[in-house]
């Protein structure tokens, strides 16, 4: 089969650009490895344990590629209000949505629904073709383009190919794009709770000695007392904590969180997930870009993984757009270098961030708890300062995509 554009990977990051592109004229054809079923939803159902801090930016992109009200009639859970502490020391910050005149700060929502919200949107559309349950295998790159084989033994053509293919992206390895990547010999522990106090709505972030702990507000007909957590520890603590039972994690997690929303009463099973930041060198070859996870993946601290990725995602539909527009061969690298140059800065800069934040955080000499007091306090001071973290958590600031603007 040929196609002008495959995208490997039908995650949310995948599914979105293909969404973002599907009135473009192009062939376009979705490989993914999963069923890329729609489960039916349940508004009972347990949470699940991945959950994503979608910021305005995303829900602007998500609104309109069409798959927003899919996540707004399944669960979407609103935050207003956000509280960072230092678990050693005295700083804080209080961040609210309030004080930069928007309704919310974010949503958080569990990724299954996101997906599933936006692959029912490319079933009902129907203008692009998806190919379930295949794996992608083996790259050949000729003069006409690529040659990609798949597990169920198809053979796909296309002069353009996006990976979209997650962390592990098996376009980039066989494609030869390099990356730096570094362990962070930290693992995040994920899972839902019950605490005996409602959330109030706010993202909750305690930094412990060993790593941040966040609780995040989730909602389930009304109901604010869930949150998901992702704490993120030592290698050998995580073995130890996934190791105790439910009654024992939950006392263990309480006082982890210094019982901030009352005792931890219930837990869902967890999940372990090793921690790596993986940066690739170059997004674009000719004929070819990597986006989302495939291009970086990011310290979960911040909750920007997903939020950066559905940016590139929109990003590389308008530079694509413009380029046909213009009657551009869209394979060019001249062409695919415009969405290399719009999106690394913001990711690196955002994933610099995060490193030091991290580092400032685990650190233990007493100049460093002493900065990052000091650093809380004066932040929780400056009501300027505080705005401009806010915008940058709305993701409303920087050259926004046409998808993200208002
Ligand atoms: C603990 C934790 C907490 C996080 N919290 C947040 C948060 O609050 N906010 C946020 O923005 N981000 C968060 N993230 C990051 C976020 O989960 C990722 O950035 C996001 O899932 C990446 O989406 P993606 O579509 O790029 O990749 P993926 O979700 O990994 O999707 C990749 C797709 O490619 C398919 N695939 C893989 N290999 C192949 C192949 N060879 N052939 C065909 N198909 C293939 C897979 O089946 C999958 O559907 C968190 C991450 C972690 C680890």
């Amino acid at each position: 089969m040929q196609a002008d554009l495959i995208i490997v990977g039908a995650g949310m990051v995948g599914s979105t650009l293909a969404l973002a592109l599907e009135r473009c004229g192009l062939k376009i054809v979705v490989v993914d490895a999963g069923p890329l079923e729609v489960r039916p939803y349940d508004g009972q159902a347990a949470f699940e344990p991945r959950v994503s801090a979608l910021s305005a930016a995303s829900q602007r992109i998500l609104q309109r590629v069409g798959a927003w009200p899919g996540i707004a009639a399944r669960r979407a859970s609103p935050y207003i209000d956000m509280q960072v502490w230092d678990g050693s020391g005295t700083g804080q910050i209080h961040f609210s949505a309030e004080a930069v005149h928007a309704e919310v700060l974010g949503h958080i929502v569990e990724n299954r629904v996101v997906q599933d919200a936006l692959l029912e949107t490319l079933q009902a559309r129907g203008a692009v073709e998806l190919i379930a349950a295949a794996r992608l295998e083996r790259l050949h790159r000729s003069d006409e383009g690529w040659l990609l084989s798949l597990t169920d033994g198809q053979e796909l053509r296309t002069p353009l190919l996006v990976a979209a293919d997650g962390a592990h992206s098996a376009v980039r390895r066989l494609a030869g794009c390099e990356t730096r990547e570094w362990d962070y010999l930290h693992q995040a522990i994920v899972t839902s709770v019950r605490c005996a106090e409602p959330h109030q709505r706010t993202a909750w972030q305690r930094f412990t000695d060993d790593g941040p702990l966040a609780f995040l507000p989730l909602e389930r007909d009304g109901d604010r007392h869930w949150c998901s957590i992702v704490w993120s520890v030592t290698e050998d603590q995580a073995r130890r904590l996934m190791a105790l039972d439910d009654q024992a994690f939950r006392a263990a997690l309480g006082r982890a969180f210094e019982q901030r929303l009352g005792e931890v009463l219930e837990v869902d099973p967890r999940l372990c997930i090793p921690l790596r930041q993986r940066h690739a060198k170059r997004y674009v070859q000719p004929g070819l870009a990597l986006i989302g996870d495939a291009a970086h993946t990011i310290h979960p601290l911040a909750g920007q993984g997903v939020n950066l990725g559905l940016l590139d995602a929109a990003v590389l539909a308008e530079v694509l757009e413009a380029a046909l527009a213009r009657g551009e061969r869209l394979a060019d690298l001249r062409v695919l270098s415009r969405f290399e140059r719009r999106r690394m800065p913001h990711n690196l800069a955002m994933m610099a961030a995060m490193e030091g934040f991290e580092r400032l955080f685990q650190a233990d000499p007493l100049l460093l708890r002493w900065l990052r007091n000091v650093g809380l306090k004066t932040v929780q001071s400056l009501p300027e300062a505080k705005a401009l973290f806010v915008r940058q958590a709305l993701g409303l600031s920087g050259d926004l995509p046409e998808l993200a603007r208002a």
